[in-house]
Parts: C-alpha cells; sequence; structure tokens
C-alpha cells in the first residue's frame, strides 16, 4: 500500500512543475495514476486550487457521457473525464458550461470561461478550451498522456482541417428533446500523442510528478502552436492508415467527399 501524498506536498510538487499562481489552469487527470493523496479526488482538487491562489482559476473537462440524454448541467455526469472531473463541477463555487461538450472552471475567469459556447463547434476559439488558450492559460496533464489535451482539437481547427465525423447528440427544443445532427472535427485521437515529441523538440513541455502520476504542463499556446505548424504541412497528421480504425477512417472518407 502506498502512503498517502500530502496536500502540502501536492502543491510543492505542482508550484516545482511551473503551475503559476494565478494564472488559469486547464486539468486532465486520471485519478488512477495519481493517488493515493490526503483527501482523495477532493483533495487533489483543493491543491490545485491552493497552488493556483486566489486570484487563479481552475477548469477541467466536464462533458457528458452519452449522447442518448439531453444534457442537464446540474445532472449529467461526466464520469469518462475521471473520478477528479466528477467530483469538481459538483463543488459548491465551482461553475460548468451548459453543453453536451461542458466545462467545469472556479476562480475569477470562471465566467467568462462557462460563458455560452456553440454546440456544433465544441472546441474552437469560441470555447471553453479556446477561451483557456486566449487567456494564455496553461494545460495540465496528470496522469494522461496527450490522447487526453482536449487542446489539440482547437489547434485543429486553427489549422483549418477538413475532416470531420456525423455527429448525432439530443438536445431539448422547447423543453422537448429533439436531435441535433452536426460535422465535428474527430478522429480516434489516439495520435495525439505525437504531440508529446512536437512539444519536447521545442523545449515546450515541463515534466514532473504529482502525487503518484507522471506530469506534463504546457502552455495552451504553445499546444495549439506546434498542432498548427505540423497540420500546415501534413493535414492528415493524427490520421491512422486507412483500415485501422472506424473513427480514422470516417474522417479520411469525409476528405474524399
Ligand atoms: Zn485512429
Amino acid at each position: 500500500m502506498q502512503r498517502e501524498v500530502g496536500k502540502h506536498a501536492l502543491i510543492q510538487q505542482l508550484l516545482a512543475l511551473g503551475v503559476e499562481p494565478g494564472a488559469v489552469l486547464l486539468v486532465h487527470t486520471a485519478f488512477s495514476q495519481v493517488g493515493p493523496v490526503e483527501g482523495g479526488p477532493r483533495g487533489l482538487i483543493e491543491a490545485l486550487r491552493e497552488a493556483l491562489g486566489p486570484v487563479g482559476t481552475l477548469v477541467m473537462p466536464s462533458m457528458t457521457d452519452g449522447d442518448e440524454v439531453p444534457f442537464d448541467l446540474n445532472a449529467t455526469p461526466c464520469r469518462g473525464m475521471g473520478v477528479v472531473a466528477d467530483r469538481f463541477w459538483r463543488l459548491a463555487g465551482v461553475r460548468r458550461s451548459d453543453s453536451p461538450h461542458a466545462f467545469a472552471a472556479a476562480g475569477p475567469r470562471a465566467g467568462e470561461i462557462t460563458a455560452p459556447h456553440p454546440i456544433e463547434v465544441p472546441h474552437g476559439p469560441d470555447s471553453p478550451a479556446g477561451r483557456v488558450h486566449a487567456l494564455n492559460g496553461q494545460v495540465l496533464l496528470l496522469g494522461v498522456g496527450h490522447d487526453a489535451n482536449t487542446t489539440i482539437h482547437l489547434g485543429e481547427f486553427m489549422a483549418g482541417v477538413r475532416y470531420r465525423r456525423a455527429k448525432r447528440l439530443a438536445v431539448l427544443r422547447d423543453g422537448r428533446p429533439s436531435w441535433l445532427e452536426y460535422e465535428e472535427i474527430d478522429h480516434c485521437c489516439r495520435n495525439f500523442v505525437l504531440v508529446e515529441d512536437w512539444l519536447d523538440e521545442r523545449g515546450l513541455q515541463r515534466r514532473g510528478s504529482v502525487g503518484y502520476g507522471d506530469a506534463r504542463l504546457a502552455r495552451a499556446r504553445d499546444v495549439v502552436r506546434v498542432v498548427v505548424e505540423h497540420l500546415r504541412q501534413d493535414e492528415t497528421a493524427f490520421l491512422h492508415p486507412f483500415g485501422v480504425d472506424e473513427e480514422c477512417d470516417e474522417a479520411w472518407t469525409s476528405l474524399c467527399s
């Protein structure tokens, strides 16, 4: 049995990694890799907020697990984003955007980050991830790799990639459930791990440990910049060769239609 990492030690690890007090910080976490820590998932959230201080803003993904039921910002869980994210939006003082592609935020910039955003463009400039980027925020990956890094989708949007996948979401219209169909920049996303080397080559990523987990920290602007550079050379850099998985195949097919 590993010993719990105390809250003070977590804060020291976060600051040593380069988390900036007063900044905007978007965090993706797999708690199974980070714990055990004092206070469990809530203790990790408290450590993140204390490292950021009263002027800092903590942001986490909070999107729905299922597209079959209309999103309810007060009730829809986000277990797919991990137990820390699913605990975060439920805490007092945390705001959650009203979208199946929701993010949650706490701190002085939380209101603007979680303001309404268009469903059909989940991770464009006018989205929580786009606003974190505009505010020169940092992206922290705790126990997860870049395949969990939503900000890379913002880079794809900025690069103007043409591939799309058809999406279908239950929404409420005039209080009644109905389907919204749209096209989204998407694929299996496993090749987002390429961004690891793209950042490292330029010295734009810091690594360390938080709790027992591997931690990676980069500026949202640096993530977007290296993604745009690579996608402008090869629009399909993230897509698996045709025939490997259905999601990437659908993205390839959209380029040919
Ligand atoms: Zn793929």
